[in-house]
């Protein structure tokens, strides 16, 4: 009986695994389509400074309106997009999208795109960025590029000199989902970063009695500050949390607390009604509390 058990399971456990590989499949094909029929869209997701209270920026996010599955999100398909290689078509796509899109804002308001590591170690990055800019017809320090931990786990001289040619273009360089990955401080030393992103996992639960998360925000910008970085707190969505970010010296915030990720039109209509609206939404609804 038990090995009848075992068995089962094994086939079932087989069947799963069949079932979880056609699934994958399948949404590769519907992405090559989505992407052929342009069907992609870029969200847009505010950046506010604590220090002035004003959206600084917006972080493109990639969105799929599956045709019948709804919205997928980038978390499943960006790494069927990276398997595949997929990514460098969607990747180039989205960085000039984020650019035409920050040309219709205001001078002082950046765009930061995500750029996984497989664009990365393509030697071609450069010159599609400097591209993507030309295009648009935007100064080169109103696109941040948004890198992970994980471009270091190839450190070679391929990455350094990856940096140094992005860096002499003139973008900025943020360093993603800091502290989830492979973390060493090594990295901090040599690569140019103008920001660090302190991964949403600190946030989450840093205002439980006796987390640990506090001590490592506060820990993270002051590293930064020394470094004259600037610090962005991913995923605040409580006024706990925010009140925790700000006394831990964090300088940018980004989560639902102030905006999820708007369309493009969206996020003109919210730079229209004022910057000072949105930024200041928290603090009315701490005051109404
Ligand atoms: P990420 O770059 O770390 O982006 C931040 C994620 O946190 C976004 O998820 C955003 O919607 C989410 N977020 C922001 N504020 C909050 C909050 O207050 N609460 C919670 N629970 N979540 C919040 P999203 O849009 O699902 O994207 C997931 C990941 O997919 C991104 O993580 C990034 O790694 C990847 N991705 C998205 N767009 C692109 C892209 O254009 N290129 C590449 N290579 N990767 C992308
Ligand atoms: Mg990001
Ligand atoms: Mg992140
Ligand atoms: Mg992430």
């Amino acid at each position: 009986a038990a090995k009848d058990g075992g068995r089962g399971r094994y086939h079932f456990y087989a069947d799963d695994l069949h079932a979880e590989a056609e699934e994958r499949s399948q949404l590769e094909e519907d992405l090559r389509d989505a992407i052929a029929q342009g069907a992609l869209e870029l969200y847009y997701q505010p950046v506010v400074s604590l220090a002035s209270e004003t959206i600084t920026g917006f972080e493109a996010l990639l969105r799929w309106n599956h045709k019948t599955k709804g919205w997928i999100s980038p978390s499943k398909f960006v790494p069927i997009a990276e398997d595949t290689g997929l990514i460098a078509q969607v990747g180039e796509w989205a960085l000039r999208q984020a650019c035409e899109d920050v040309a219709n804002w205001p001078e002082d308001v950046r765009v930061a795109v995500n750029v996984s590591p497989l664009q990365f170690s393509n030697p071609q990055l450069p010159a599609m960025v400097m591209n993507a800019i030309a295009s648009a017809g935007i100064s080169p320090e109103r696109l941040e590029l948004e890198i992970t931990e994980s471009v270091f786990l190839s450190d070679d001289e391929g990455t350094d000199a990856m940096f140094c040619a992005l860096k002499q273009i003139g973008v900025r360089l943020a360093l993603d989902d800091f502290g989830t990955g492979y973390s060493s401080l090594g990295y901090l030393k040599k690569a140019p970063f103008d920001k660090i992103k302190i991964d949403q996992s600190f946030v989450r639960g840093a205002t439980e009695q006796g987390s640990r998360n506090g001590a490592i925000i506060a820990s993270i910008t002051s590293l930064a500050h020394a470094l004259s970085m600037d610090t962005t707190a991913e995923g605040v969505e409580t006024m706990d949390e925010l009140d925790v970010v700000r006394l831990q010296g964090c300088s940018h915030v980004q989560g639902y607390i102030y905006a999820k990720p708007l369309s493009a039109q969206e996020a003109t209509e919210r730079l229209e009604s004022g910057l000072q609206a949105i930024a200041r939404g928290p603090r009315s609804a701490r005051a109404s509390r």
